[in-house]
């Protein structure tokens, strides 16, 4: 296998990345050695980062956003040329296959192509008044400099959301992506900077801080960032949203998930496996939407369960690198001591391990953690399976009664995505009601992972609440203006009122 490091330059010299090398280097979770260091921002970087945000804003909020929409079609241009050169970057710092990782790279492009399409769609609407010659509508206007936090497991597409969007609505963006995966937030920064440059943009409309989380605390204290965008743990929009709010600042915040899937009789069970093991297992459960939770009736549990455990026993683990691999790393030892804890703990709650749950190769790779994907089957719904642990346990339970499962299913602090696998109409219906699941993202016949960018993504509860990329996501990057125009030479006032 060529040396990773050569590789990781190649990629970041065909994207146009210069002057980024410095003494910070992280570990790769693919083999445990150090990747190339970076430079360092201060929180003085950080503080001239936002400053020049802001004076491209006065400059950006001008342009009309048809012809900034431009730039985000070079950078889907940039992106599609350099798609391997940027994959190769994911998958050295997440850790993902070959394939997860391009297909994360064509979310971005897809993003573009939508921003693009949005930026002659940014309208308003108008509304009748109950003045005679009065029009009353509404105007969305630019919203200022927008900060985002990304998180390690989804390095570039979350961020290319928040950025492809937040350029065609006027505002300019400061970016703090995850202290473990700054050299692929070089390597896509550097082709934004390729786009803006051949548009004849403003050049400081995009900031790239390298830096760990104070930055991020910096962003979300700065009453210059109108809004403040952090993907991550939900302990860390739990620091965030009080901050920024304390400031009236904006917030959008997608944290993290727990999420399940109901497997009904009528099921296709072939199916419903192969979307089960997919979103249990692949990215090696580090997805926000990986399936955490399997609620599956009485009546083919034991028949499906069964199929999944066989299924788990064939996944190929190892270095994704070899494109025949299926299951990744983990991010790090933090993550797999997690793993550890969580499945001894729901081992004391009762739970019995079917399959999985312990380290391979670790005689080839004595700082990296590949792990088998566990399934854990348990009597019932414990604190352990209510928390995130972001590795691959799929928590299995059984139920008899589709409204005791909803129920079940709806019990846990996090609301990002569920699924139900039925071929009974009334059963999917019931799932997508309002007394169904609560999620962001409820799904019938495929599994929790796997969105497109056309839809609006993100989940409630302790998930956030944000909403972002596809639909009309794009209305949390501007403000929103109610215009009253009176050409009636009358001055009548609303509700009958008189004055004067
Ligand atoms: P993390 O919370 O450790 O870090 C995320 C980012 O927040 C990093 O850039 C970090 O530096 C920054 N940060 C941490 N504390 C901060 C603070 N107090 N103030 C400002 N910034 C701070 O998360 P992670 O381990 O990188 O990612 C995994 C988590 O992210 C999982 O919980 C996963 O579910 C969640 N996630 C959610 C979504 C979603 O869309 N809902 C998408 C991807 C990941």
């Amino acid at each position: 296998m060529a040396n990773l490091n050569d590789s990781v330059r190649a990629a970041l010299d065909a994207c146009g990345a210069s002057g980024y090398e410095g003494p910070h280097a992280t570990r790769t979770p693919l083999t445990g050695e150090e990747l190339i260091g970076t430079v360092e921002h201060t929180a003085n970087d950080v503080d001239q980062a936002i400053a020049k945000a802001q004076a491209a804003f006065r400059e950006w909020r001008n342009i009309p956003a048809p012809v900034r929409g431009n730039v985000v079609k070079r950078w889907g241009e940039l992106l599609t040329e350099h798609k391997r050169d940027l994959a190769v970057l994911v998958q050295a710092e997440a850790g993902k296959s070959m394939s997860e990782a391009m297909g994360e790279v064509q979310e971005m492009i897809d993003i573009c192509d939508f921003a693009l399409g949005q930026s002659r769609m940014l309208w308003g609407k108008t509304m009748p008044s109950e003045r005679p010659g009065h029009r009353l509508m509404e105007t969305w206007h630019p919203l200022g400099v927008v900060g985002i936090i990304s998180a390690f497991n989804f390095p570039v597409a979350v961020y290319s959301w928040n950025t492809a969007l937040a350029l065609v609505c006027g505002d300019t963006v400061v970016w703090k992506p995850s202290e473990i995966c700054k050299l692929s937030a070089i390597g896509a920064d550097a082709l934004l900077a390729r786009a803006v440059k051949d548009c004849d943009a403003p050049a400081d409309i995009h900031q790239l801080i390298l830096a760990d989380r104070a930055a991020g605390e910096q962003l979300v204290n700065d009453p210059r960032v109108a809004l403040v965008s952090a993907t991550g743990s939900t302990r860390m929009g739990r620091e965030v949203g009080p901050k920024v709010a304390a400031r009236f600042g904006r917030f959008l915040l997608e944290l993290g998930g727990n999420n399940a899937a109901i497997v009904a009789p009528s099921a296709d069970l072939d199916l419903a496996l192969r979307g089960v093991v997919f979103a249990a297992a692949g990215t090696a459960g580090q997805r926000c939407t990986t399936m955490r939770r399997l609620l599956v009736h009485e009546s083919i549990a034991d028949q499906f369960v069964d199929k999944l455990v066989a299924a788990y026993k064939t996944l190929t683990i190892g270095d994704p690198r070899d494109e025949s691999v299926l299951v990744g790393p983990l991010v790090n030892k933090a993550s797999f001591d997690k793993m550890q804890n969580s499945i001894a703990a729901a081992q004391e709650q009762g739970g019995t391990l079917l399959v999985g749950g312990k380290r391979v190769l670790e005689d080839q790779f004595a700082d990296a953690y590949y792990v088998e994907p566990a399934i854990v089957k348990m009597p019932s719904q414990t604190d352990i399976v209510r928390e995130e642990t972001f590795a691959p346990i799929l928590y299995v339970m059984t139920y008899t009664d589709l409204d005791d499962a909803i129920e079940v299913h709806n019990e846990v602090p996090q609301g990002l995505s569920s699924a139900i696998f039925t071929s009974d109409q009334a059963e999917s219906e019931k799932f997508l009601s309002a007394s169904g699941s609560d999620c962001g993202i409820a799904n019938v016949n495929i599994g929790t992972s796997g969105a497109e960018i056309g839809g609006a993504f993100g989940g409630e509860k302790e998930t956030g609440g944000g909403r972002e990329s596809g639909s009309d996501s794009w209305q949390a990057y501007m403000r929103r203006a109610t215009n009253t125009i009176n050409y009636s030479g009358e001055l009548p006032l609303a509700q009958g009122v008189k004055f004067l």
